[in-house]
């Protein structure tokens, strides 16, 4: 199945809250498999669902590539990260522990090319369900734990300007104005989307 489209800032989509996943079955699964699949096309590390037009709790994650360090244990144990990934979360509850706190330079597949700074809790647990509907609990720090908060605030209608330093938001205002301008003129030539 061909990707998916990744939706850009100024579509509404992208601020509404995600309806919980209550069917495991095999639409969840295609679902999945084409997030992935945008994802890795996209050369991205996660994508959420509202990122593919779908205000619904399940994003993916696939950290593979590159040589990030993080410590993780899934369900108490640790496995090769080829063995989890790319990961599926559905109905993803994120606890951070709050101290200490990181600062990263984050980017969004849906602001192409823009990029700013963000404080973020290094560590978290996360409880979620794959495709089958099991539950899993991920304890991580590092990218991974950023990663996952970054989709999962998504899921919320969260993104990353909400979080941003306020010295990166100045550097990319008029990036942002331009994105969400060039969005909007989109939206209306397609009456439909
Ligand atoms: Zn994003």
């Amino acid at each position: 199945m061909a990707a998916l489209e990744i939706v850009h800032y100024g579509n509404p989509i992208l601020r509404k809250k995600g309806k919980p996943i209550e069917q495991f079955n095999d639409d969840l699964k295609r679902l999945g498999k084409d997030m992935i699949e945008t994802m890795q096309a996209a050369e991205g590390i996660g994508l959420a669902a509202q990122q593919v037009d779908l205000a619904l709790r399940i994003c993916v994650i696939d950290l593979r590539e590159g040589d990030w360090e993080f410590d993780y244990r899934l369900n108490g144990g640790v496995y090769p990260l080829d063995l989890i990934m790319p990961m599926v979360l559905i109905n993803p509850e994120v606890t951070a522990i709050p101290d200490p706190v990181t600062t990263y330079s984050e980017g969004c597949l849906s602001f192409p090319e823009i990029h700013g700074d963000i404080d973020r809790p290094d560590r978290i647990d996360v409880r979620f369900k794959d495709l089958d509907g099991h539950d899993n609990h991920l304890s991580c720090n590092g990218l991974l734990s950023r990663c996952v908060q970054h989709e999962v605030d998504h899921l919320n209608g969260v993104l990353f300007i909400d979080r941003m330093r306020k010295s990166s938001l100045l550097e990319i205002e008029q990036d942002l104005k331009q994105l969400k301008k060039a969005t909007r003129k989109r939206l209306k030539r397609r009456p439909d989307a």
